[in-house]
């Protein structure tokens, strides 16, 4: 058999169906709701955000707190485009590390600035999309 006897055909596939976030729903939850939920360790005090049902560090149990919405560029920088979904703001995006006040760790994310500006100590503010669907949904602006 050569290549000339193989019957090939393009197809679309589209599946439809529900993703389930599990034991990370309460994040999600708090997306929809404009709150960022992070999740302090019971054993180590180790605050994590996005919020873990146990401690990566040292498996213990953890508690969910929400966090405030505010925080600070570890580290950023500008994108060549925007995202399709952010592209409509019209300013300059950028995809930077975040801490959020109270939080032991950093999260990628991101950031939308009117000055283009994504320099480590920048506060930034959380916003979020109309619908929750996945963790885009959800980005900073500069303050
Ligand atoms: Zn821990």
């Amino acid at each position: 058999m050569n290549s000339n006897d193989i019957y090939e055909v393009d197809l679309t596939d589209v599946y439809h169906y529900k993703f389930s976030y599990g034991g990370q729903s309460p994040y999600f939850q708090g997306l929809a709701h404009g709150k960022l939920v992070a999740s302090r360790c019971q054993g180590c005090g180790h605050t994590w955000l996005p919020m873990r049902k146990v401690c990566s560090r040292c498996y213990g149990d953890t508690a969910n707190l929400e966090l405030p919405n505010r925080g600070e560029i570890l580290t950023g920088l500008s994108l060549p485009a925007a995202p399709k979904h952010l592209a409509g703001l019209g300013m300059p995006v950028g995809s930077a590390l975040v801490l959020v006040e109270g939080s032991s760790t950093c999260i990628k994310t991101f950031v939308v600035s009117s000055t283009g500006n994504f320099s480590k100590g920048t506060r930034v503010e959380a916003r979020f999309g109309p619908e929750i669907r996945t963790i885009a949904d959800f980005w900073f602006v500069t303050v």
